[in-house]
């Protein structure tokens, strides 16, 4: 049997109706920007294996840092314990953070992260004696798959065999110059009442890269600080370079008071996740009463390994050619924009930093549209490039080590594609 069938036998794959799904493609190598299949089949990796790969597959130093950790310390219980990987993450990370943001908390991934930042608001109210329990949200905001990370996640076919267990949300449009006024005022229909409002900066990822405005995110930030509101900014996916700049909080002019992290923290190498909190939510804890202690933690909170492929990841990073490379993808993004905007299939187009996105026509033929994800993911596998679109809408999420070469096939094959649907009217 080959590695497909193998797979089939005793794998279940996220986020795959396992009965329809194309055949599984065995990856055997990464590196740089490609991967490889069992046949040698290379494959340009533009969605950064969802997101989460900055530097490219198998990058060498990240890798050599994480072989000597393997041989040093590979796992200690971090209640009771710490290790200079953690410490030193925590001080590189913090640097770069909004000055507000003052301690690190640890757990594995994304939804962990948004798990965290959720129960140190309730428990906020919880600890200062206050009844503060309703929470704001994006509609259609995506902070991940577990339950509480479910909740403030926008209802849609992935949440709804569990609506009845999700708690009550408001769901508010992101903002806008026109409805930011409307906006304020479902916010004080409840004054004192809220826990939290927590959104993701500037890109809503999951709900098809929508985007929204730096100033007008701000302003909706500021009258959230006026009336007292936590906010916790979920740049899980938009961290680490992915809006042009390190943090989605660097385009912005107020600070949350909560910020999670996880998806390209280790460069897309090992599963992390990170909540940061300001002095004020950290203190809101300190008690000689037990029941005020953040009660939260995981096997492997703070795992030594990936706080040092964190550490060689961010190191990469903040390296000024790797700056350099980020602004490059920016500034071509923004050129092929222009072009893709003439095309005929497409609408919509739009881009923060490294992020590019567009959406294709619907022109009527309502049962073929359904499938156009599908459809234009075949065609681009085929042709040796992962895209994986959302619905009707399709995105470049590149790691950096991609080359103005590579972008432009990228670009090429794109417009292609898209010539193809176009012929195929
Ligand atoms: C992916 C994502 C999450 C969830 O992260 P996982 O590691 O997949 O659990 C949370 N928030 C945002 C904004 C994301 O894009």
């Amino acid at each position: 049997m080959n590695l497909s069938d193998r797979d089939r036998a005793v794998n279940w794959h996220p986020y795959t109706q396992m009965k329809t799904a194309d055949p599984i493609i065995p990856i055997v190598k990464g590196h740089g920007l490609y991967l490889f299949d069992d046949t040698g089949k290379q494959y340009i990796d533009a969605v950064s294996s969802w997101w989460v790969t900055l530097h490219g597959h198998a990058h060498p130093y990240i890798a050599q840092r994480v072989s000597e950790q393997l041989h040093t310390l590979e796992q200690v219980i971090f209640a009771g314990f710490t290790h200079e990987p953690a410490v030193q993450l925590s001080e590189n990370l913090l640097k770069l953070l909004p000055k507000n943001q003052e301690k690190v908390f640890y757990s594995d991934n994304g939804s962990t992260a948004v798990e965290v930042a959720l129960k140190m608001c309730i428990q906020f109210a919880f600890n200062e004696g206050k009844e503060k329990t309703k929470i704001l949200a994006f509609k259609n905001a995506y902070h991940g798959d577990t339950f509480g990370a479910m909740s403030v996640s926008g209802r849609s076919a992935w949440t709804q065999p569990f609506g009845e267990m999700l708690f009550d949300v408001v769901f508010i449009d992101p903002p806008t110059p026109e409805n930011l006024d409307e906006l304020k005022s479902i916010i004080c229909k409840h004054p004192n009442e809220w826990a939290c409002f927590i959104y993701e900066p500037l890109v809503q990822g999951a709900a098809g890269m929508l985007m929204h405005h730096p100033e007008d995110l701000s302003e909706l930030m500021r009258f959230c600080r006026a009336n007292d509101i936590l906010m916790i900014q979920d740049e899980v996916f938009t961290g680490f370079g992915r809006t042009g700049k390190v943090f989605a909080a660097d385009h912005l002019q107020e600070q949350p008071d909560i910020m999670c992290f996880s998806k390209g923290l280790t460069g897309g190498t090992m599963p992390m996740g990170i909540t940061t909190a300001s002095r004020r939510i950290f203190e809101a804890f300190l008690s000689e009463d037990n029941y005020k202690t953040l009660f939260h933690g995981h096997s492997f909170t703070a795992n030594p390994l990936a706080c040092t492929a964190a550490l060689a990841s961010m190191e990469i990073l903040m390296r000024e050619e790797t700056l350099a490379a980020i602004e490059v993808i920016c500034k071509k993004h923004q050129s092929f924009s222009e072009h893709l905007m003439r095309h005929p299939k497409v609408e919509k187009v739009r881009q923060t930093g490294t992020i590019l996105a567009w959406e294709i026509k619907n022109d009527n033929r309502t049962s073929y549209f359904n499938e156009i994800g599908k459809v234009v993911y075949r065609k681009f596998i085929k042709r040796g490039i992962i895209i994986r679109p959302l619905g009707n809408v399709l995105y470049l999420v590149p790691p950096y080590c991609i080359t103005r070469e590579e972008l432009d096939i990228v670009y090429r094959n794109i417009t292609e594609v898209l010539d193809e649907l176009e012929a195929s009217q």
